[in-house]
């Protein structure tokens, strides 16, 4: 999908890491996280499935992210005689079946969630199918809305996207219902902090636009989290549905709440839209027209949208990969001594593994000048080398 997280950087990484595996080398790029916050119902499961251009996370506009989602990419070279399945999830707590059906996936994480409050469409067929998962979230989480910090780990294999990982977490709540402790809301903090504390996590701090905008939770928190700004980008969902009068044009520009990285508006699919089946396809086009026919984002172009989104969030991942790089050049120089010295014992095959590593050290050099370059905007196209 063109929406896809890290599309532009997708070929060098991979092409990267293809030639780690390819030398044995546990050199791996080493990619930051990035954790969506904010409150119930903010959209930060719409966010993160937009992002990704698959839809399979459990939606709605209660509670349904009790536990932490893990959400591992692992990109996986294409199979063009198998098109159709090269794609596919697993779960840890299930491991060794593969769900090629993404409706699947997302009714085995939403097992567990009580169905009369939730209000998703995918609940009732699955319940025999996924007893595991019921059984284990009830566990973890109590049968009634309660909220586990035990991360539930996806991983999602295919040849559209970059590794990284991505967290879902679950809301921010203010008043406990069901069985959940009347601490609910200290405990889900705790738990959203223990992840976005992290310098290598990137925050996505979802707020909705038709909520009061500055007393957003997400931010709230993120600042804590990330005092200087350098690691959150700021998320305005459900710009569709503001009172109608106002919009949220100061706020992506940063007037309301300053943030060094910056604000993105988006449109995503509402609840009737997901229940009629509108594909993430159809609505990223919706969203395009939305920013496009609305006068109050004339002008906005790069704090509007999805795929801006996604375009920030590159730029981010780049910018680590740009540092990171020089210390896996150094690593593998230092393996390749290693190996040549090993060889001169031996003799010289003619198929060596050295050699081998000599020619794809050549390319890595290769890719690092054309990667800075590119990242310095000199050189837009790194697909020829
Ligand atoms: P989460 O609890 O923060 O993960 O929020 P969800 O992603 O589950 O979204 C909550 C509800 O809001 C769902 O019914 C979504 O369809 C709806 N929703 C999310 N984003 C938007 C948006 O941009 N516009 C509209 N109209 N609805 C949205
Ligand atoms: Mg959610």
């Amino acid at each position: 999908a063109a929406a896809a997280v890290g599309s532009s950087v997708i070929p060098i990484v991979n092409k990267l890491q293809d030639i780690f595996a390819q030398l044995g080398s546990s050199s791996t790029i080493d990619l930051p996280q990035v954790a969506v916050v904010g409150s119930q119902s903010s959209g930060k499961s719409s966010v993160l499935e937009a992002l990704v251009g698959r839809d399979f996370l459990p939606r709605g506009s209660d509670i349904c992210t009790r536990r932490p989602l893990v959400l591992q990419l692992v990109h996986q070279p294409r199979r063009p005689a198998d098109a159709e399945a090269d794609e596919w999830g697993e779960f840890l707590h299930l491991s060794g079946r593969r769900f090629y059906d993404f409706r699947e996936i997302r009714r085995e994480i939403q097992v567990g969630i009580p169905f009369p409050h939730c209000g998703v469409r995918f609940y009732d067929p699955i319940v025999k199918l996924s007893a595991s998962m019921q059984a284990e979230t009830d566990r973890e989480a109590g049968g009634n809305k309660g909220v586990s910090d035990r991360q539930i780990r996806l991983k999602i294999f295919s040849p559209n996207v970059l590794n990284i990982t991505l967290v879902d977490l679950p809301g921010i709540t203010k008043v406990p219902v069901g069985d959940q402790p009347t601490d609910i809301e200290a405990r889900i903090r705790t738990m959203i902090m223990s992840y976005i504390r992290h310098k290598t996590c990137i925050i996505l701090a979802v707020s909705p636009a038709n909520a009061d905008l500055a007393n957003s939770d997400a931010l709230q928190m993120a600042r804590v989290a990330d005092p200087d700004g350098s690691r959150t980008i700021g998320v305005i969902t459900k710009l569709d549905i503001m009172d109608r009068g106002t919009d949220a044009r100061n706020f992506l520009l940063g007037n309301v709440i300053p943030l060094k990285l910056g604000y993105v508006g988006v449109v995503n699919r509402s609840q009737q839209d997901i229940n009629s089946d509108l594909s993430i396809k159809d609505a990223l086009a919706r969203e395009e027209k939305f920013f496009r026919t609305q006068p109050a984002y004339h002008g906005l172009t790069q704090y509007c949208g999805i795929p801006q989104l996604a375009k920030k969030l590159n730029q981010i991942l780049v910018q680590h990969i740009k540092t990171v790089l020089p210390g896996l050049k150094s690593r593998i120089s230092s393996q390749l001594t290693a190996a040549a010295k090993e060889l001169a014992v031996y003799g010289d095959p003619v198929d060596s593994k050295a050699g081998l590593g000599a020619k794809l050290l050549n390319i890595l050099a290769k890719y690092c000048e054309a990667f800075s370059s590119m990242v310095e905007g000199k050189n837009e196209d790194i697909s020829t080398i």
